[in-house]
C-alpha cells in the first residue's frame, strides 16, 4: 500500500524505551491482570473523560454487555439502537438476551435517526444505545430527553469516539454509562483487545466491578450474574503511555478530514455532516458517492488502502436472520451501506499522503483513470 490506514509504530508514541523499561518490571513482577496499573488507567481515564468512575475490560463488547447487565436489562426487555452500526452493538444485547430494535441512520450525520426513534419506543423498551458512529457525537440531548421523559436508560457506543465532544462535554459522560474499545484500530488503543465502561453513578460502577469478576462482590462470594472480563495490565500501562497524546492526535486526525473536505470540494461526493456545538474525532473519514464500488475499486488498485465501513447492515447480517428483519425496513441504512467509502486517516498522514489520495480520487472522476 502506498497510503495504508494504519501506522502501529507510531501508534505506540514517543517514549516507547521507558515503556519497555516498565514492561520488564510488570512481567518479572507478576503484574498481569487489573492491580496496579488498571487502576491507575481507569483513574487518569475518568479523569480525562471527566467521570467519576471508569471500569477496565476485555473488549469494546463485553463493555457494552456489561452495560446492559448493570443497568439489569435482559430476556423480555427491548433494547433500540441503529440499523448502520458495527455488529457488536447488537450482539451485545443479544448477549445479555433482550430484543434488539433497530432504527434507521440518519441521512446526514449517519446517527440514529430521531425522527423514527420515538415510534420505536415501546413498554418493553429499557435502554437506548446510540453510537458516536465514525467519531461524530451522535445528537444526544433529544435522545436524552426522551429517554428521562420515559424512564429508560441511555448506555453510549463511543468505541469510535475517545475523546470527541459535545458542548465541549466528552461523549461516554452523557448517558448513564459509556462503552468504549481499545482495539488497535481505534483512536485509542492497546496493543490487543481492551475496553472501558464510563459512568459518573456509584451503583451502576459497582455493578460493572463485580460484574466483571464473575460477579463476586469479594472473592469467593458470587452475587450476581457476571462474566470474567479484565483488562490486562501490560495493556493499561500501554493506555496510559499513549492518554496523554490523544488529544494532539485527534487534532491531526480532525485537521485531515478538513485538507480532504477542502481539496474534494466541488467532486459528486458528500461528507458526514457537522455541527458546531460538536468536536468529531474522525475515527473514520468517510466520504459518499452512488460510483462506490467503482472508485474504491479504482483506489484499492492504485495502492490507497480505502475500505467500506460497513457494507452490510445491521439487518441484513445473517447472524440476526432469526429476527425477523427485511430488506428495504432500513433504506438509508442500506443506501448508506452501498455509498459510504472511507479513506486512510491517521494522526501521522503526511500532506502528501493525503495528496495523493486526492489526486486518485479527483482523477476518478475526471474520468482520466
Ligand atoms: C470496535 C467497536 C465495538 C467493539 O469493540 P471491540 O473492542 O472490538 O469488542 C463496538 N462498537 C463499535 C461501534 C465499534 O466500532
Amino acid at each position: 500500500m502506498k497510503v495504508s490506514r494504519y501506522n502501529y509504530p507510531h501508534q505506540l508514541g514517543e517514549g516507547v524505551e521507558e515503556l519497555m523499561e516498565d514492561f520488564r518490571r510488570m512481567l518479572l513482577g507478576g503484574h498481569y491482570i487489573l492491580g496496579e496499573e488498571v487502576g491507575a488507567f481507569e483513574a487518569q481515564f475518568a479523569a480525562y473523560l471527566g467521570a467519576r468512575h471508569v471500569r477496565g475490560v476485555n473488549t469494546g463488547t463485553d463493555a457494552l454487555i456489561l452495560a446492559l447487565l448493570a443497568l439489569g436489562v435482559g430476556v423480555g426487555d427491548e433494547v433500540i439502537t441503529q440499523a448502520n452500526t458495527f455488529n457488536a452493538t447488537v450482539t451485545a444485547i443479544r448477549a445479555v438476551g433482550a430484543t434488539p430494535v433497530l432504527v434507521d441512520a440518519d441521512d446526514h450525520a449517519f446517527a440514529i435517526s430521531l425522527e423514527q426513534l420515538e415510534d420505536a419506543v415501546t413498554e418493553r423498551c429499557r435502554a437506548i444505545i446510540p453510537v458516536h458512529l465514525y467519531g461524530k457525537p451522535a445528537p444526544m440531548q433529544p435522545i436524552l430527553e426522551l429517554a428521562r421523559s420515559r424512564g429508560i436508560a441511555i448506555v453510549e457506543d463511543a468505541a469510535q469516539a475517545h475523546g470527541a465532544r459535545l458542548n465541549g462535554v466528552r461523549v461516554g459522560t452523557l448517558g448513564d454509562l459509556g462503552c468504549f474499545s481499545f482495539h488497535p484500530s481505534k483512536n485509542l488503543s492497546a496493543a490487543g483487545d481492551g475496553g472501558a465502561v464510563a459512568t459518573n453513578d456509584p451503583d451502576l460502577e459497582q455493578q460493572v466491578a463485580m460484574r466483571r469478576v464473575l460477579g463476586q462482590r469479594a472473592q469467593n462470594q458470587h452475587v450476581v450474574f457476571g462474566l470474567n472480563s479484565k483488562l490486562d495490565a501490560i495493556q493499561a500501562r500501554i493506555l496510559s503511555h499513549k492518554l496523554p497524546r490523544l488529544d494532539r492526535w485527534n487534532e491531526q486526525r480532525r485537521h485531515i478530514a478538513a485538507m480532504y473536505r477542502q481539496r474534494l470540494n466541488g467532486l459528486p461526493l458528500r461528507f458526514q455532516s457537522t455541527s458546531a456545538d460538536e468536536e468529531h474525532v474522525y475515527h473514520l473519514f468517510q466520504i459518499r458517492t452512488d460510483r462506490r464500488d467503482g472508485l474504491l475499486a479504482e483506489l484499492r488498485s492504485c495502492g490507497i488502502d480505502a475500505v467500506v465501513r460497513y457494507p452490510i447492515p445491521i439487518h441484513l447480517q445473517p447472524a440476526f436472520d432469526d429476527l425477523g428483519w427485511k430488506p428495504g425496513q432500513f433504506p438509508t441504512s442500506e443506501r448508506l451501506a452501498n455509498e459510504l467509502l472511507c479513506l486512510p486517516i491517521r494522526p501521522d498522514m503526511t500532506e502528501a499522503e493525503v495528496g495523493l489520495v486526492v489526486d486518485y480520487v479527483h482523477a476518478f472522476f475526471s474520468g482520466g483513470t
